[in-house]
């Protein structure tokens, strides 16, 4: 019965004696009320674990005094106990109706009402744990229901930044996500490393424009204290806050009115790299951030770095197989199509001339005696004539066309849509330009090149297939080198 205690009500003086000297020997406090009107006043402000009633006072029947307490929002869960010198069976079945705990008849014996009153505390003792344990498995529940919405919120999130995106478009969806999940004015990125003086936005959800401007975070202790600590930084109130003390004397100095209310900084890595914070802001009109939207923040944000990462990894891979893909389509000397390449365009070329009954021209161009180059000057400068070579076929062509290396120091160029008499004219203007034009100027005195050119063309009885073409062209060619080189022949 330690910490019980017990306020008595009852106007008669003897009873309450007796109750106060019973339940006081076996260590329960009490208390006495000798009427409705002290009763009331010592509920409030004694806050008993147990209330002993007279049936009968001067000021109010028991039963009424019980209505009250049980209708009571501060008293309901008060045991009460009626105590009557008269006792009818309606009484008793009123009473407890009514929600008396027990009904105890006067004269009483003190032992038993000692042990009723026991009875009552402990029963009472046990509703209070199960009522707590009850609330706070309902508060359990409630923060597992919050967590599962913000679970919820968060796959939301990471299914949009998850897909097809590069790095930048992820930042702005976060930033908007976590902006919309936390009803934030302001979210923005922001990339800098710690000690960095300088950060640069790269997404603001509030103000697109800010994108890529770069902020001086002498501004911004907050993002400088995430950057260093790698933890995020709530700073609930900037205007209170010790961090901004310095600031705040610059903008009362300034007269600078700050708007904003709450900060947070929540860093983030990206691979072993500190690459920034996310920065959430509210403003002074605003609720503050709480440490709740801190840890959601960061649940959302950590798991959305990693997809960013995922996402830099894939873009990394997309960005490798297309300068594979182009590798594997380009000479690497001369950056125009290889062999390979060349045959696969002008099996299509071919294909499509076949179907749409047009025309298809090959030149194959061979620079005359170039071994003399490479002996005279050097590979080097024999290479450097190559490279020059290919530019001036890249610019005379159209962009229909195509030129390729075909071998060392021959190229073709595929002209579609071309008779065999303007290709002859095109080869013959290519002929003019290579000869006037002096190579490797860079390397050596000017150097003159001159080169000798095969065209074949379809549709002609001899050609058929990627290789007729080749072959008649080669065989052109061939007839030029021997009628003395720097010659276009057909
Ligand atoms: P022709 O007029 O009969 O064509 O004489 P040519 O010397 O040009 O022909 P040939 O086929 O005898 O020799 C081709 C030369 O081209 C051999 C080689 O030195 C040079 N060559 C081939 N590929 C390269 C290259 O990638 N770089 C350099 N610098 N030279 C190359
Ligand atoms: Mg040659
Ligand atoms: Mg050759």
């Amino acid at each position: 019965m330690r910490n019980a205690r017990v306020l008595v009500v009852d106007d008669d003086e003897g009873v309450r004696r007796a109750i106060t000297t019973a339940l006081g020997d076996a260590g329960c406090e009490v208390r006495e009320a000798v009427d409705a009107a002290s009763m009331r006043t010592l509920l409030a402000s004694w806050d008993p674990t147990l209330l002993l009633l007279d049936a009968s006072l001067p000021d109010a029947s028991g039963t009424q005094l019980l209505q009250e307490i049980k209708a009571g929002e501060a008293t309901r869960d008060l045991p009460v106990v009626m105590v009557a010198t008269r006792l009818p069976d309606e009484l008793t079945e009123l009473a407890l109706g009514l929600g008396a705990a027990d009904v105890l008849r006067k004269p009483f014996r003190p032992r038993e009402l000692v042990a009723r009153v026991q009875a009552q505390l402990r029963v009472h003792a046990l509703l209070r744990t199960t009522q707590a344990s009850l609330q706070s498995a309902e508060e359990e529940l409630n923060r597992v229901l919050e967590d599962s919405e913000n679970r919820r919120k968060l796959v939301d999130i990471l299914h949009e930044v998850t897909g097809d995106l590069s790095s930048d478009e992820i930042y702005h969806i976060l930033a908007r996500r976590v902006a919309r999940a936390l009803a934030l004015s302001r979210c923005s990125v922001i990339l800098a490393k710690p000690g960095d003086r300088v950060g640069v936005v790269a997404t603001a959800f509030d103000n697109p424009a800010l994108r890529n401007y770069e902020i001086n975070l002498e501004a911004y202790p907050e993002i400088r204290a995430a950057l260093e600590h790698g933890h995020p930084v709530l700073v609930e109130d900037l205007h209170t806050s010790p961090l901004f003390e310095d600031l705040r004397r610059e903008w009362a100095a300034n007269g600078t009115q700050v708007p904003i209310r709450s900060v947070i900084a929540l860093p983030f890595t990206l691979g072993k790299v500190q690459a920034g914070v996310f920065f959430l802001r509210r403003m002074v009109d605003e609720p503050p951030l709480t440490h709740e939207d801190v840890e959601f923040a960061d649940s959302v944000i950590k798991a959305a770095v990693a997809a960013i990462h995922r996402a830099q990894v894939i873009e990394t891979t997309k960005a490798d197989n297309a300068r594979l893909e182009v590798l594997a389509h380009t000479d690497p000397l001369t950056q125009v199509l290889n062999r390979r390449a060349l045959t696969v365009r002008l099996a299509s070329e071919l294909e499509r001339a076949r179907r749409y009954d047009s025309m298809l021209t090959l030149l194959m161009v061979d620079l005359d005696h170039f071994k003399n180059v490479n002996d005279t000057y050097g590979h080097l400068v024999g290479d450097e004539v190559l490279r020059e070579v290919a530019t001036l076929l890249q610019n005379e062509i159209r962009s229909v066309d195509v030129v390729a290396r075909y071998g060392g120091e021959e190229f073709v160029v595929v002209l579609p849509e071309t008779s065999l008499v303007g290709a002859v004219t095109f080869a013959e203007r290519i002929r003019e330009h290579v000869a006037a034009t002096p190579f490797a100027g860079a390397l050596v005195d000017a150097l003159q090149v001159t080169c000798s050119i095969g065209v074949s063309s379809y549709p002609s009885t001899t050609i058929n297939t990627v290789d007729d073409l080749f072959a008649r062209a080669d065989e052109a060619l061939y007839r030029a080198k021997a009628d003395g080189r720097n010659r276009v022949c057909l």
